[in-house]
């Protein structure tokens, strides 16, 4: 179990010298903390990550692997807590996870129906994904976000769309 804040923090709800520094210099973030004593208490100190990032009104927690079930929680259980408690969307990310399953776990509910690789008119390649039709109003943010957050977190270039009917 990995929080980025250390455990005399977690408990006492108060920051000692050594996190107080991290967050000043930039190292974790209030958000990092918000959600490091958050998980802390649903979790009972068994539920760790990472890191969090933070694009729109899309938060990323990304985990271990073995991390993210619990991080969703039974049903979305606590994930839903966390999205109710910052007021943004959240998704959860395992660290190493390859570049399907991270499009997958950021367009979620959404489901993918397909992703191929295109050309632009430079040569350049990117992802081009499609998400069913029917799932369009579930995606979680609009799409220029959503290609702005697969950028940051696989560094490929991403096309992402709705079917056509
Ligand atoms: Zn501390």
């Amino acid at each position: 179990m990995v929080l980025p804040i250390c455990d005399v923090c977690l408990k006492s709800g108060m920051l000692c010298q050594g996190c107080e520094n991290k967050l000043k210099s930039g190292e974790i973030t209030q958000l990092d903390l918000d959600i490091a004593k958050l998980l802390y208490k649903l979790g009972e100190g068994t539920i760790g990550f990472k890191k969090t990032i933070e694009i729109g009104d899309v938060v990323i927690i990304v985990t271990e692997k073995d991390q993210v079930g619990k991080i969703i929680g039974k049903s979305g259980k606590i994930v839903r807590a966390i999205s109710k408690k910052i007021g943004k969307k959240v998704r959860v990310i395992g660290e190493g996870s390859d570049f399907k399953e991270v499009a997958k776990d950021i367009l979620a509910p959404a489901r993918i129906s397909g992703i191929n690789i295109v050309y632009g008119t430079d040569g350049e390649e990117k992802y081009k994904i499609r998400v069913m039709r029917e799932d369009s109003r579930r995606l979680p943010a609009r799409l220029d976000v959503l290609n702005d957050i697969m950028k940051q977190l696989t560094h490929e270039k991403t096309v992402i769309v709705i079917d056509d009917l």
